[in-house]
């Protein structure tokens, strides 16, 4: 069973800025792929937002077990109806992993109703992630904590629903502390927010970050066939109701009409 990623990214400092570019030359998204498949149990490729459909066709979401999500300057630019059917498709059963300023994306603001805003402050500050649920498998293969020398600082609160688990919260040098790792469901679908990933220093490079996010991968997988229609809202008349009924009382509805979306 291989799980089958696609890793987007807007793609956009990576070509614009020259630290950027050096730390990734294969862009932020090849060198989360070149992590993801390291293992041989994933298997991840790259879609960007200058691709037509931002390459998030309905076929590609179709046969992407797990999407990836690097999004900070361009988020504007993600097309309503892209960021509407990528939203479809975690309903229906995608699993997907959205990483560091994705939280203010158009997809992740979407499917958690909130604001979904923090503090923030660009020093150069190590970060600590320490694990806040024992034992989930997110976490897998790190102890108490890992470090990371160089993060931009995001700071609580942090404008989002509670989360069903919070797998890693950080502490920064500066002092402030923030809900790094977060699982939610919406529909059928598996969702994990994952904080590191500023673009001026390598924290996709590092070792345990590679790690969390193939551990993610795993996790968000839902091997289920895909809910065919996430928001269909069937109306069940008396006759089908499974007990025996008899339609009382005034109604709104003419018998067979359909119902308001
Ligand atoms: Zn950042």
């Amino acid at each position: 069973m291989t799980i089958r990623v696609t890793v987007w990214n807007e793609n956009i400092h990576e070509r614009e800025n020259g630290i950027v570019a050096g730390i990734y030359p294969e862009g932020i998204h090849g060198t989360i792929a070149a992590a993801l498949n390291a293992e041989g149990d994933i298997e991840a490729d790259c879609a960007t937002l200058q691709e037509p459909e931002h390459g998030l066709s309905v076929e590609r979401l179709a046969r992407t077990d797990v999407l990836f999500w690097w999004g900070h300057a361009a988020h504007a630019e993600v097309e309503d109806a892209i960021a509407g059917r990528v939203c479809e498709a975690v309903w229906s059963g995608m699993g997907i992993v959205f990483l560091h300023s994705a939280h203010f994306s158009k997809p992740f603001k979407r499917l958690m109703g909130a604001p979904c805003n923090l503090s923030w402050r660009e020093a150069g500050e190590r970060e600590r992630l320490w694990v806040t649920s024992l034992n989930h498998p997110i976490a897998r293969g790190i102890d108490r904590y890992f470090e990371l020398e160089q993060e931009e600082m995001y700071g609580e609160p942090f404008g989002v629903p509670e989360s069903l688990e919070t797998v890693f919260t950080s502490w920064f040098q500066g002092g402030e502390v923030f809900r790094s790792g977060l699982t939610y469901k919406r529909g059928a679908g598996n969702i994990f927010y994952f904080r590191p990933g500023h673009e001026t220093y390598p924290s996709y490079h590092d070792a345990n970050v590679r790690m969390v996010l193939r551990n993610a991968a795993r996790w968000a997988y839902n091997p289920a066939a895909r809910v065919a229609d996430p928001v269909s809202a069937p109306n069940v008349p008396v006759e089908r109701a499974p007990e025996t009924i008899e339609h009382r009382g005034p109604r709104l509805h003419a018998p067979g009409q359909k119902g308001f979306v």
